[in-house]
């Protein structure tokens, strides 16, 4: 039996909020809900917030507070809108948090859940991307246990149970190479959202998705594994693995090496961080390696993924680069959602806006978020000189 604990998810309506409440709803004895949030799907909100008999519900969009309020009418569920609400639910001194909003803009109310100096699970690494050093140094003042959720830096933090960070050798950051691993440059000039959206392996948001197939999420992960894992830049690799069943593996310096395995399903890290330290049981696929057969391995190719290069250098720039990586990528990704660039602009836009910004020092939120408004409005401004 899991020890009881209260639980918040932000970014519920998502892929991984979904995935997080599925496994809280297996345990009813162990969790209380106390708040759920999502973007604008009110509905899906509101539908949640009732079955998982959550104490309050925030809706991002404050336009949306209205039709939340009806939504939970008569439900004793409290409702609640915009940014600030979100900082104060994740005030709530939830003992677990889950941080699963997507982008930038779960920054503010994650950096709010660390303060408190409970547990927080990270999904949502453009926050850590973005404000690496804040967020590192607000969880080192509060206590807070951060772990992650990413399945790869959630197998990097079960493999380090074995050794400890000291020991580290090399940490590889297994990737599938997503859906155009083996396309040319050329072929990729060409590609739709619709077959960007669909990953091998994983089901996920669609920001992930794409952010997957420009391989720009292993440049995310990369800076993420960066600040979780501080071992030094030059001691990670990557390593292309299209079964995506070895999440990540860390080399110690006796030169043992563990791996995490497991069926590609993020309600695996997912538990991880629930039941942490415990375990808890999953419905998910056991994984059966006779079936499979064979597990292959490939170096990337940072000719036909440039985001790999664009990460790396982003960390060596310092200060508020990876900030802008972030933010431009999140434009770019936008504009090719909506039809308005195509595939290679997204790598284009992004080298762009770092190569014309400057990094900057990063010491507060503030600083954080001033460089990613500077960021947002260069990749707009570059997305409209594409399209004219
Ligand atoms: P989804 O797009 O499926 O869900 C995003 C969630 O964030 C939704 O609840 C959405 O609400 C909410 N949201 C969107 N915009 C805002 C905003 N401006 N303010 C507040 N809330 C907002 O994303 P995923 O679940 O796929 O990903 C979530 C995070 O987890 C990302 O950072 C991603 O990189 C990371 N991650 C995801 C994995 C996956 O398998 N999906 C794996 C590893 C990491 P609404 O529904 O109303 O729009």
């Amino acid at each position: 039996m899991i020890a009881p604990r209260t639980v918040s998810v932000f970014g519920a309506t998502g892929s991984v909020g979904t995935s997080t409440l599925d496994l809280i709803a297996r345990e009813p004895e162990a969790f209380e809900v106390l708040a759920v949030t999502a973007g604008d799907d009110v509905d899906k909100l509101a539908a949640i917030a009732v079955t998982h008999r959550a104490r309050r519900a925030v809706i991002a969009n404050e336009s949306r507070y209205g039709a939340l309020k009806a939504a939970l009418a008569g439900s004793g569920i409290e409702a609640a809108a915009g940014g600030e609400a979100l900082i104060e639910a994740a005030q709530m001194g939830a003992d677990w948090t889950m941080a699963a909003i997507v982008g930038c803009a779960g920054l503010a109310p994650t950096l709010a859940a660390v303060a408190g100096g409970k547990t927080v699970a990270l999904a949502n690494k453009e926050a850590l991307v973005s404000a690496g050093d804040v967020m590192m140094a607000a969880v080192a003042r509060s206590g807070a246990a951060l772990l992650p959720v990413d399945s790869e830096h959630n197998a990097i933090f079960q493999c380090l149970a074995s050794g400890g960070l000291d020991a580290v050798r090399k940490i590889t950051l297994t990737a599938s190479g997503g859906p155009f691993r083996t396309l040319s440059r050329e072929a990729m000039r060409a590609v739709t959202p619709a077959q960007a959206v669909k990953h091998p392996n994983w089901s996920m948001g669609r920001k992930i998705s794409i952010d997957s197939a420009t391989m720009m999420n292993k440049g995310l992960e990369l800076i993420e594994a960066y600040h979780l894992f501080p071992i030094g830049l030059e001691r990670f690799s990557i390593l292309v693995h299209p079964q995506s069943v070895i999440h990540s593996m860390v080399e110690y310096r006796d030169r043992s090496t563990i791996a995490q395995l497991g069926c590609p399903d993020m309600r695996i890290p997912i538990a991880s961080a629930l039941a942490w330290p415990q375990r808890m049981e999953t419905p998910c696929e056991p994984l059966d390696l006779a079936t499979l057969g064979r597990l292959d391995f490939e170096a990337p190719d940072e000719e036909r993924f440039p985001a790999l290069r664009l990460a790396r250098e982003a960390i060596q720039a310092g200060g508020g680069a990876p900030a802008i990586l972030n933010a431009a990528n999140e434009i770019a990704v936008g504009a090719f959602l909506d039809g308005r660039i195509g595939f290679l602009d997204i790598g284009r836009i992004v080298e762009d806006v770092l190569a014309r910004s400057d990094a900057g020092r990063i010491a507060t939120l503030e600083d954080v978020q001033a460089i990613d408004r500077s960021a947002r409005a260069m990749a707009e401004q570059l997305t409209a000189e594409l399209i004219n």
